[in-house]
């Protein structure tokens, strides 16, 4: 059973979040801003949500007790991170409304389930198949399938539990090396460009969105988005739009989720996957959008209206990982602070730190939203702040 509860849950109620890493702060500064409280669940006394909510339950995302306490504390619960245990939500959703549903993150958990939901919203995607024994891995037709990436079914993000892989031989020897769990194979497309777009749809079915954005990825992990009039050409926009929509539709989905695209070299636009939350590529949201994808989470599970948001100017968004902390060249080194200040000092420049204390390669610590009046002087004020903490230029 569902709970149905009452809507709107208005300013003054307590609103959840499954999960306290950087994209539950940011939830959280949102709901704070339009007057709710909050609370986390997450185990981490330091987690980057934790440390800024009304209430921080320091407990692991299944633990029974916790979740009743949760239910206690909150009129709706939302989730940051699609690994939380979908049990976990449809045990919440017995008292409390949850946006969205377990239902709907169980099927952006697998890849299997994620790609076939895809086929059934008639959304083109890469040529795969599923690996899930010794059989589908004998069955796999080298032909379509090779060169190709295994992927993990579950559990994979920023990249991780992915192998590259160009013969029978290599797909054999990575199945073992990633412990022959289930995994999806896909092939390898030439991609031209890579992009994204944010629905946010409601419990009336309502739908708004936000423009289409260009990203741009380093070693498996998102480091620049484009948001601006032409950066994708107006055909592919529309059609990922369409199929966003499709694929939120289709699942009867509430809260906000993101479409990832491949842009193809001939034009084609193929989906890659989806993530039931807002995303690391609608950050600039916050800054350059009348209604940022956080707010557009809190609009949804709390069941206010939702208006089409408005883009301010054009905008980017530079992702700041631990490496920024470190100098290339001494890998013991210890961590020193970048010069926020000369970044700080470029106009249009909007800084967003996550509160995590120990800089980590690879880890996201942050990011940096640029806005401007041009899309040249974005690209330029990017090209800037890149040189000025050292990461490479775009
Ligand atoms: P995240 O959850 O952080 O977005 P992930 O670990 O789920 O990442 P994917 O999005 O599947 O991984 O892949 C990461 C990146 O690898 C993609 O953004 C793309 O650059 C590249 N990639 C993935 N699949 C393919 C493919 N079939 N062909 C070519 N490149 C691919
Ligand atoms: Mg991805």
């Amino acid at each position: 059973m569902t709970a149905t509860g009452t809507f709107p849950i208005l300013p003054g109620a307590t609103l959840g979040v499954l999960g306290g890493g950087q994209l539950g702060r940011m939830f959280v500064h949102a709901a704070q801003a339009l007057g709710y409280a909050t609370a986390v669940l997450d185990p981490d006394p330091a987690s980057p949500a934790g440390l800024v909510s009304t209430h921080h339950l320091r407990a692991a995302y299944g633990d029974g007790a916790a979740l009743e306490r949760l239910a206690q504390l909150c009129a709706a619960v939302t989730t940051e991170f699609e690994n939380v245990p979908a049990e976990a939500l449809e045990r919440l959703a017995r008292t409390r409304p949850v946006a969205p549903a377990g239902a709907s993150v169980a099927v952006a958990q697998d890849r299997a389930a994620e790609k076939a939901h895809f086929v059934r919203c008639g959304a083109p995607v890469a040529p795969h198949a599923v690996i899930d024994g010794d059989a589908a891995l004998a069955a796999v037709d080298a032909e379509r399938l090779l060169p190709g990436i295994l992927k993990t079914a579950r559990l994979g993000y920023d990249g991780k539990g992915q192998a590259r892989v160009g013969s029978r031989a290599e797909l054999a020897a990575a199945w073992e090396r990633l412990g022959r769990v289930p995994c999806v194979l896909e092939k390898r497309l030439p991609l031209a460009a890579e992009c994204s777009v944010l629905v946010a749809r409601g419990r009336d079915g309502a739908m708004v969105h936000l423009p289409v954005q260009r990203n741009l990825h380093r070693d498996g992990i998102l480091a620049l988005t484009e948001v601006f009039e032409g950066n994708v050409p107006a055909a592919q926009t529309q059609r990922a739009l369409q199929a966003a929509q499709a694929i939120a539709r289709q699942l009867d989905y509430v809260g906000v989720l993101c479409v990832e695209f491949f842009l193809l070299e001939g034009g084609e636009l193929v989906v890659n996957e989806m993530a039931p939350r807002p995303h690391n590529s609608g950050h600039w949201s916050q800054d350059a959008s009348d209604v940022s994808q956080f707010e557009l989470q809190v609009r949804c599970m709390a069941g206010l209206p939702l208006v089409p948001p408005r883009q301010l100017s054009p905008a980017a968004m530079l992702n700041l990982l631990g490496d920024l902390w470190f100098d290339g060249a001494d890998a013991d080194a210890a961590p020193r602070s970048p010069a926020w200040d000369r970044v700080l000092a470029l106009p249009g420049c909007h800084l967003h730190l996550y509160g995590k204390a120990e800089p980590k390669r690879g880890r996201k610590m942050g990011h940096l939203n640029v806005t401007g009046a041009t899309p040249e002087a974005v690209r330029a004020t990017v090209r800037q702040a890149a040189a000025l903490l050292g990461i490479d230029a775009f």
